[in-house]
């Protein structure tokens, strides 16, 4: 131990009271919005090839795998939909199919029956109201069977370019994690989260705030010693420090597995994942 710090243990030496340790001051407005937008910075270095991680080809097969994607993963939804737009590559193809047929199909993502009913649903009403073509209008969106805010911003942030913020499981537990917000609520989180951005972010910020918890900022244990925003995070330590422990955590590209689209974007710097029942 240092002669600097002795002194500050201050046995024999401190005259007068002791001073009660200071609370650390409270986060101002201003240095919140600079270091959330730091935060997203630093993520674009980390992950410039940050995309949605549903392969697609249209909105069409967007919206449809985005429904198929609750209460599942994108690989295994990725590992579905090719046998699925194979059969049926329009609303008009899907509108008029056996429910029986596309149930079989999109099992393997689990709540087939009422999932089938969903994309069977909003099929029928592209097909009917909307001359075939998915609309590019949030309150149209909406409207279609199954489809809700989150699917809804997924499909015009990735499919029409329209900005939105992807408030998806991880999205809720590291804008929370990084005292960007307390709310709970989606939809609550999702208007804090766009009053600190810009507009022009939005899109990009959620792929890289996803990509992000699914690679290293896990729910159960975050690799925080591996973690390339620490410095910014207040919730350091939540999860494995060790840095050696810590890089064994990571996932997909940072962790040398496969990722989860079949056919990910030329720039992606990862494996791509396997098609359903392939081993390596
Ligand atoms: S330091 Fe830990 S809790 Fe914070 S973002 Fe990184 S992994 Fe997550």
């Amino acid at each position: 131990m240092s002669g600097k710090q002795n002194s500050a243990v201050g046995e024999q030496s401190s005259p007068g009271p002791k001073k009660a340790a200071k609370a650390p001051k409270p986060e101002s407005r201003l240095a919140l919005i600079r270091r959330a937008r730091r935060i997203n910075r630093e993520l674009a270095e980390v992950y410039p090839y940050a995309h949605p991680e549903l392969d697609f080809r249209n909105p069409f097969e967007l919206l449809v795998a985005t429904v198929l994607s609750a209460q599942t993963t994108d690989l295994r939804v990725n590992q579905t939909t090719p046998a699925l737009f194979a059969k049926y590559p329009t609303a008009e193809d899907l509108a008029a199919a056996n429910p029986e047929e596309v149930e079989e199909l999109i099992r393997p993502t689990g709540f087939f029956r009422a999932k089938t009913k969903s994309i069977m649903g909003l099929a029928t009403v592209i097909r009917d109201d909307f001359g075939g073509e998915v609309p590019g209008r949030l309150e149209d969106l909406v409207k279609l069977p199954g489809v809700g805010r989150k699917t809804a911003f997924v499909v015009l942030g990735n499919a029409f370019g329209v900005p939105g913020l992807t408030v998806d499981t991880h999205f809720q537990r590291l804008v929370r994690r990084w005292k960007l917000t307390e709310q709970e609520d989606p939809v609550k989180i999702e208007a804090e989260i766009a009053a600190i951005f810009p507009k022009s972010e939005w899109t990009m910020l959620s792929h890289r705030v996803i990509f992000h918890g699914r690679r290293i900022c896990h729910a159960r244990k975050p690799a925080c010693g591996a973690c390339p925003i620490a410095q910014l995070c207040p919730s350091y330590g939540e999860g494995e420090t060790d840095p050696v422990k810590a890089q064994k955590l990571l996932k997909y590209e940072m962790g040398g597995q496969p990722g989860q689209r079949l056919n990910p974007p030329p720039d992606y710097p990862g494996k791509p994942a396997l098609p359903l029942g392939a081993t390596e």
